[in-house]
């Protein structure tokens, strides 16, 4: 009898069941025992590859979508790259609204990856007609058969984590976790995975990372929906100047904020301490997890699990650029913290 192949049939096979990685060295002064969930591992290279590939197939599911339709999206870039690369392995044609914040690189890839990109100004109100959200509600209004995946307001965006982000992470840590760490921006991950935990263990605390600029934390603190809090920063993909339905606020202990400045740094010593080449905002998510450590919430038993959402590759023009870096004023050139290049002539 011959040995069957050991190969997958198509890229989408390989979603979900990411890794848990033990941190060792950049929480070697913290209190407690660190894990990360790195998203990156997936083959769209973030974590929205799980609700690009769940919210499609509930869609062909119900008979909504059939082959030769059209995916019509707002994101920062990741979910577009997510349904781009189902679409074509489904074949669904893909247009994406994306804000002008997201690097060139992402927006490159959204174009390899066969989508029509339109770019939207990312410093106007959620209901201005430039905004990527209005943007993408007129193209699907304006295409018969289309959908509209409407990641900030589709309860599936939470299903797709409770149903498999929770369920790894409970198996990974053999039900010890007993705080998740995780970036919110539509909210699906911390609330799907949240959900889940807290159905297993109603004391583990699920704690949200959120951005100077955005709206979320007060919103959970006060119910209240504050514009003043409302500013521009850098980071994507993390914090909203909107209240999204898909992000699941009761199931949510704490909110903390960091700064560009801080997560910036951060992501970049997750790549000289651990290894790990991360986006910018699992440096974000790590830099939350220090000042969770420095505020006394950890204990020598607790087994944290920090979720790392994307790969550290989507950040080349920005986070990983010393340029980029100095244009911040995030350090100054004669500081960098790289090694100089040495060009042999
Ligand atoms: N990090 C990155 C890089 C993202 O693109 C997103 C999604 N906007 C998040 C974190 C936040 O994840 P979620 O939308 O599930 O809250």
């Amino acid at each position: 009898m011959k040995d069957e192949l050991l190969a997958h049939n198509n890229v989408l096979e390989l979603i979900g069941n990411t890794p848990l990685i033990k941190l060792n060295r950049i929480t070697s002064n913290l209190i407690g025992n660190f894990y990360a969930k790195v998203e990156g591992f997936n083959p769209g290279h973030s974590t929205k590859d799980r609700i690009a590939l769940y919210i499609i197939e509930e869609a062909e599911r119900k008979g909504i979508l059939t082959p030769g339709d059209t995916i019509v999206e707002t994101t920062s870039g990741n979910t577009g790259f997510s349904l781009a690369m189902v679409s074509i392995l489904k074949g669904y044609e893909c247009i994406l609204a994306v804000s002008s914040k997201s690097s060139k690189d992402k927006i490159d890839m959204l174009k390899t990856m066969g989508a029509k990109v339109y770019v939207c100004p990312a410093n106007v109100s959620a209901d201005d007609p430039r905004s990527y959200y209005q943007v993408a509600k007129k193209i699907h209004s304006e295409i018969k058969g289309s959908v509209y995946i409407n990641q900030y307001f589709n309860e599936l965006n939470i299903d797709a984590h409770y149903k498999s982000t929770g369920p790894e992470i409970w198996k990974q840590t053999a039900g010890r976790i007993t705080h998740l760490v995780a970036c919110s921006g539509t909210g699906g991950t911390i609330s799907g995975i949240g959900r889940f935990l807290k159905e297993q263990n109603k004391d583990v605390k699920v704690i949200g990372i959120d951005a100077y600029g955005s709206v979320l934390k007060k919103y959970h603190e006060t119910r209240e929906f504050d514009v003043n809090e409302i500013y521009p920063y850098r980071i994507e993909g993390l914090g909203k100047n909107l209240i999204p339905t898909a992000t699941d606020f009761d199931n949510i202990d704490q909110f903390i904020k960091v700064t560009d400045e801080s997560s910036a740094h951060t992501a970049r010593e997750l790549a000289k301490t651990e290894g790990l080449f991360v986006g910018y905002t699992s440096g974000a998510a790590m830099q939350g997890l220090k000042q969770l450590d420095e505020s006394g919430v950890f204990n020598e038993d607790s087994v944290v699990v920090v979720v790392f959402p994307d790969h550290g590759s989507r950040y080349m023009s920005k986070v990983y650029s010393d340029d980029w870096m100095e244009q911040q004023g995030f350090f100054d050139a004669k500081n960098t913290e790289t090694a100089p290049i040495e060009y042999i002539k």
